[in-house]
């Protein structure tokens, strides 16, 4: 491709409104341009990633057994009031009308119309695994779309849904997936971390997330050294220190706190370390009030609380619940209560002495508190959220905390939509019986971000060979009509041997045109400048480590092969 005849608009500059690198080289180095917030313009040169990033995505789907379909972007609402999540996906959800009033959702996902689909398709055991995926546009209305492609709100997706006949083979599809994943990105040159995940309120067992590490990935990650140990944050276990303080129980007494209510007020008031407080927040579960207790350092994770409480959506309660439940307003609720309300205790609650804790009274707080004499610790479970130094669940070490991009999740779902939808087939004895599911899904453009932020310099981008733009950039520094014939001719020959040119064949001057082969990151720059034309010496850059090597023109093809390696 000649650049003269490219849309290549490279800029010096980066954009004001770009906070990430990825984002900003994105737009610099010419790849997209937004359309308005949240979605963008794919230029022929970022198109041309995101198409590398799609044919190593589709080729290890089919190494992999599983068969590519392509779905309606526009979904039924019939689909999705069968599963229930017409009324539970929320806003998130784009939904439109036809000329006749039918509604449709834009799809945010496809698992109902991939199990409706598939449900036609099966009758037998015989007929069972199906892996099926598309790639596909999905619309998500984010609230906060940021980061340039790595949120907005259409992108590009590969989704698969598997169907097995039992828990065997849907472990067996998960394990293939989770085998293809990892080869997916380590081809697209991705270090990527799989991360044990939160599987929801929604059923469902094993769940992993990949991600790559990064400052400005959203995801916290917990991760253990010693064993090996690695969870989303919303999942991370971590275990509770159990040594009691040396001290001894003291008397529970009452002590007079007006206006005294946050954490920050308790530690300046009692002067003690807010560890010593027990927190308890009151939470409305499936519309049930249940109050939380935790201790005062630490944050509640509302995702593990839903789990712990079996209810499918916790909620703050509001300030006049919390004094209906607890008797008292919000600041001064506590265990010791004679109010008949769920009480759900953190794991690190049981060996807390000497506590303070709200006095279910206004203004009122109790110190000397201690769990199993002044209340009864019923109810334990693992609601509050882990923290850098925290105690590895499976062994102990302290762990440390990183920051992730999500690229790829993958989800053993269950029955969830098999039951709800009614998916049956007949088992080998003739009894019909439920396929069991699994999802798998992989954001393109946030791949193809999350690459950018693993390979940059100041210069620019540095694209891993499997998922550059082009495989050579040719920059012609011929001045006379000889000297770029000449290079036309170079250029005709690296073609016609297969290979993928971009030559910058603009009358420029050499350092604009170096600037923008490094901008643009293709993995091998030839110069064809004054050395070639006095002694038939080319000169081959690489753009990762700007190693030189000088090339004659017969040898450059194999010589090509080689570098771009
Ligand atoms: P997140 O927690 O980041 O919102 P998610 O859990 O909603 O992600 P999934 O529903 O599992 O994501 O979608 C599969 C993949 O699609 C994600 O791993 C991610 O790579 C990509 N993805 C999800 N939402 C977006 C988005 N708004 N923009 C770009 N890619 C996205
Ligand atoms: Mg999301």
């Amino acid at each position: 491709m000649r650049i003269s005849r490219y849309i290549l608009p490279t800029l010096k500059e980066d954009p004001s409104d770009a906070v990430v690198m990825s984002h900003r080289l994105m737009i610099r180095a010419g790849l997209i341009r937004k359309e308005s917030a949240g979605m963008y313009v794919y230029l022929p040169l970022g198109w041309r990633v995101l198409r590398k990033i799609i044919d190593i995505v589709r080729d290890e789907m089919d190494r992999a057994g599983a068969m590519e379909f392509l779905m309606p972007e526009l979904t039924n609402a019939e689909l999705w009031k069968e599963s229930g999540r017409w009324e539970t996906m929320g806003p998130e959800m784009f939904r439109v009308r036809d000329r006749n009033g039918m509604e449709y959702a834009l799809a945010p996902t496809h698992e109902e119309a991939f199990t409706a689909a598939v449900r036609n398709l099966i009758s037998s055991y015989r007929d069972l695994p199906v892996n099926a995926y598309q790639i596909n546009t999905k619309f998500r209305d984010e609230i906060r779309p940021r980061f340039g492609v790595i949120r907005s709100k259409e992108f590009i997706m590969k989704d698969a849904y598997s169907f097995d006949l039992d828990e065997k083979g849907l472990e067996e599809s998960y394990q293939a997936m989770r085998a293809a994943y990892r080869r997916i990105f380590e081809r697209c040159g991705l270090d990527t971390i799989p991360v044990e995940a939160d599987t929801g309120a929604m059923g469902g067992s094993d769940s992993e997330e990949f991600m790559v590490a990064s400052e400005v990935g959203e995801e916290v990650l917990l991760l253990c050294d010693s064993c090996g140990y690695k969870a989303n944050r919303e999942k991370a276990e971590y275990r509770r220190e159990d040594k009691k303080p040396g001290e001894q129980p003291d008397k529970m007494r009452e002590v007079s706190t007006p206006g005294v209510k946050t954490i920050d007020d308790l530690v300046g008031f009692f002067k003690c370390t807010a560890d010593r407080f027990l927190k308890s927040i009151v939470y409305v579960a499936d519309g049930k009030p249940v109050m939380a207790v935790v201790p005062g350092n630490r944050e509640i994770n509302e995702q593990k609380l839903a789990r712990a409480t079996g209810a499918a959506q916790v909620d703050l309660a509001p300030d006049a619940a919390v004094e209906e439940f607890t008797g008292a307003p919000v600041g001064f609720a506590g265990p010791v209560t004679k109010k008949n309300i769920r009480i759900l205790y953190d794991y690190s609650i049981k060996s807390v002495v000497n506590g303070i804790t709200g006095a279910s009274r206004k203004d009122v707080h109790f110190s000397g508190v201690n769990p199993g004499r002044d209340f009864i610790v019923q109810e334990e479970a693992d609601i509050t959220f882990a923290e850098e130094g925290d105690a590895c669940p499976k062994c102990g070490s302290a762990m440390y905390v990183k920051k992730g991009i999500e690229v790829g999740h993958i989800f053993k779902l269950g029955y969830k939509y098999t039951r709800s939808m009614n998916v049956s087939v007949l088992n080998e004895s003739g009894t019909t019986v439920t396929p069991i599911m699994g999802c798998y899904g992989i954001g393109i453009n946030r791949t193809m971000a999350a690459i950018i932020e693993q390979h940059y310099d100041d210069r620019g981008i540095i694209w891993p060979p499997s998922v550059a733009p082009f495989d050579v950039h040719l920059v012609g520094l011929g001045k006379n009509d000889g000297e770029i014939t000449e290079t036309d001719a170079i250029y005709d020959m690296l073609r016609e041997k297969g290979f993928d040119v971009l030559y910058d064949d603009r009358k420029a001057s050499p350092g604009f045109k170096f600037a923008d082969a490094d901008l643009i990151g293709i993995p091998v720059r030839i110069t064809i400048g004054k050395n070639y034309f006095q002694t038939g010496e080319m000169e081959a850059t690489l753009r990762k480590g700007q190693e030189i090597y000088k090339v004659r023109k017969a040898e450059l093809a194999d010589r090509l092969r080689t570098l771009i390696k």
